[in-house]
């Protein structure tokens, strides 16, 4: 870590596009922190369901925005726990419930101002990746590098489809592939910070790569564009 001034190094793209791999083996690499900003809108969201908020109700999710504050914290075993109202969200973040409606939630403006002041204010403690739809946009504008990771749906179907037949969940590859398609149109789509390359960004098109190939092809962009 810098003493002056952290380094941040933005990396957006769509729903699995292998920006959290990715990104935490680039962290790891250069001795930076790792913040997956997605799973502070799956916290939220998770936050507005167990409180019966319908996540189609603008106003009741910004109410909630304002009373329960998002507490990111960097654990040293336990990775990155994410706090709403005092509440730990992490162990809920990956449930199908929170999947459906997150996209819903993070078209809320008032959420939205609510985590990127978070996400501001830790890219001021310390060095970080840090990996979303709206980092190089929006969150962190004058970040000295900015990279948009992607690959055809069809691609990242296959990825996610993979790992959760791992986990042994029948979901089929045609759901999964729906599922992403739903998420991408509406994360593109939306009003308020959209999900879309920043103009200085680099947009590495991932199909037929490894996460390790992705992983050093960043390193040295890095490497080219610090000092
Ligand atoms: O990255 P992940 O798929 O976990 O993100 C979940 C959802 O959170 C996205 O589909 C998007 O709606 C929202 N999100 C966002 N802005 C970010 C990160 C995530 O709107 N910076």
């Amino acid at each position: 870590m810098s003493a002056a001034s952290p380094i941040a190094i933005a990396l957006d793209g769509p729903a699995a596009s292998g920006k959290t791999v990715v990104g935490r083996m680039v962290a790891r690499k250069l001795g930076y922190r790792f913040l997956d900003t997605g799973v502070m809108y799956r916290a939220m969201t998770w936050a507005a369901l167990q409180a019966k908020i319908n996540p189609k109700d603008a106003a009741k999710l910004r109410g909630l925005a304002r009373e329960r504050p998002v507490v990111v914290v960097f654990g040293e075993d336990r990775g990155v726990l994410v706090l709403v109202g005092g509440v730990d969200a992490t162990p809920h973040v990956r449930e199908a419930e929170v999947e459906q409606a997150v996209s819903l939630v993070s078209q809320v403006a008032e959420v939205r101002d609510a985590l990127v002041a978070v996400q501001r204010r830790l890219a001021q403690e310390a060095d970080i990746v840090m990996a979303g739809r709206d980092i190089g946009t929006v969150v962190l504008p004058d970040a000295p590098v900015k990279v948009f990771l992607t690959a055809s749906a069809q691609e990242r179907a296959r990825r996610r489809h993979a790992e959760m037949q791992a986990r042994g969940d029948g979901t089929t590859y045609e759901q999964v592939l729906a599922e992403l398609q739903r998420r991408d149109k509406l994360d593109s789509g939306r009003k308020v910070s959209p999900m879309r390359p920043a103009p200085d960004a680099q947009v590495v098109v991932t199909d037929g790569m490894s996460e390790e190939q992705v992983a050093s092809f960043l390193l040295a962009l890095i490497g080219r564009k610090l000092p």
